[in-house]
């Protein structure tokens, strides 16, 4: 059977077709809004062939269709034959930890989680909404980001606030971006020729947001990620975890709201805010290489925080096998790479400073006497979510 991939983020949809068992997808595609309103780029590779337009779509619904019909047109996809479609869902909560077949009581429940992820939810609700008027015969499958952290042990998951927040707000850790940690640790044994069940890794998925993971036997043991996807080492215009009272005292002192804040936090922070540059990782490398001393900082600060995570999360450990870079940044940047392990040398990480520059993904940059292996690692949630939805539909049968 045929699958459509579809993985709405807060402004972009990717998707990608796959045919039959195949690993690789036969097309992907990306709709992306880069800030504007109603008008987005769109770009379909079908067996390597990438057309690029200009598209006009308000939102998730109209893209969805975009790329359906796209993907139909340039022959990708048969809206006739056995098809069925897997949607990236960011917020399960505690009700969904595994992935499911879409029916009314999924789309209730994903609903009602859009006031703990207000900037995810809603997209993937509305291209599952246009997916399925598009294509009514497909099973549709929600896959989701926070399902691999349904283990997490409660004293990682509460948080030392009042107890009622938890008991009677649902203020807990969920955990996010859990389609491309379990990916990327499964991966990680598989190219080490190692169990799973043995295999005790850190995974660092760093991209336009950025989190990592501790897992140990195929389980997720610990995250970086909170609540929400704002916690954890500084993103691209995220601040990742700061102190709290930085934002009790801009509200006492210097006037600010829950909508201030809200922009400050998750759009004007990050490598933006202190490179003054970008918040696009390549942009602010270039301008650190060109010697713009906020850029520097900002490089030095982002290495850091991602070390610091690594550091938190190998206590949770018994011991460090290997530590896994992903996504655009942990694929693409060899200095950050380097600079992030130049200060684990007491994990027992070390790299091959020329394999960790010339090696493309999926490879092991670690030294020869490393006691932890070092990978780069093909983001692939589009796999993922292909993968998930062929299990769901195993399991529920025809
Ligand atoms: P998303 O989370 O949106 O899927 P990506 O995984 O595509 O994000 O990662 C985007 C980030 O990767 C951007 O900050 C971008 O600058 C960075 N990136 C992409 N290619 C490179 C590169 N060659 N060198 C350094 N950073 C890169």
């Amino acid at each position: 059977m045929d699958i459509l991939a579809i993985n709405a983020g807060s402004s972009s949809l990717k998707f990608s077709a796959f045919t039959s068992a195949a690993e690789d997808a036969r097309a992907t595609g990306l709709i992306d809004w880069g800030g504007a309103q109603g008008r987005a780029t769109c770009r379909v590779s079908v067996d390597g062939d990438e057309r690029v337009s200009d598209i006009e779509a308000e939102d998730h619904l109209a893209a969805t269709r975009v790329a359906v019909e796209t993907l139909s047109e340039r022959g990708a996809l048969s809206l006739t034959d056995e098809i069925a479609v897997g949607h990236r869902v960011v917020h399960g909560g505690t009700a969904l930890r595994d992935s499911t077949l879409i029916d009314e009581q999924a789309t209730r429940r994903i609903a009602e989680l859009s006031s703990v992820a207000p900037l995810h939810n809603p997209p993937a609700l509305r291209a599952i909404e246009a997916a399925r008027v598009l294509l009514p015969g497909a099973p549709h499958v929600a896959v989701f980001d926070t399902a691999f952290y349904r283990d997490l042990p409660r004293h990682r998951y509460i948080y030392p606030l009042p107890y009622a927040w938890y008991e009677e707000w649902g203020v807990r850790r969920f955990g996010f971006h859990g389609i491309s940690h379990e990916y990327c640790a499964a991966r990680a044994a598989e190219m080490l020729g190692r169990d799973p069940a043995g295999l005790n890794v850190i995974t660092c998925h760093l991209g336009a947001g950025c989190s990592a993971t501790a897992t140990a036997g195929g389980v997720a043991a610990a995250t970086s990620m909170g609540f929400t996807p704002l916690a954890g080492p500084m993103m691209g215009t995220r601040s990742g975890t700061v102190d709290p009272g930085i934002l009790l005292h801009v509200q006492r002192v210097h006037g600010l709201d829950v909508e201030d804040l809200d922009r400050a936090l998750n759009r004007e922070s990050g490598l933006l805010a202190v490179s003054g540059v970008s918040s696009d990782y390549r942009a602010v490398e270039a301008a650190g290489d060109a010697g713009d001393d906020r850029a520097r900082l900002a490089l030095d600060m982002y290495a850091e925080g991602v070390r610091a995570a690594i550091g938190g999360l190998a206590t949770t450990l018994p011991r460090l096998d290997a530590l896994a870079f992903t996504a655009g940044i942990g694929e693409n940047s060899a200095a950050l790479r380097a600079s992030v392990c130049d200060g684990l040398g007491t994990l027992g990480v070390s790299i091959d400073a020329a394999r960790n520059r010339e090696t493309q993904p999926d490879a092991d940059i670690a030294a020869t006497d490393s006691y932890a292996r070092v990978l780069i690692i093909r983001a692939r949630e589009d796999l993922m979510i292909a993968r998930e939805t062929r299990n769901v539909l195993a399991r529920v049968g025809p």
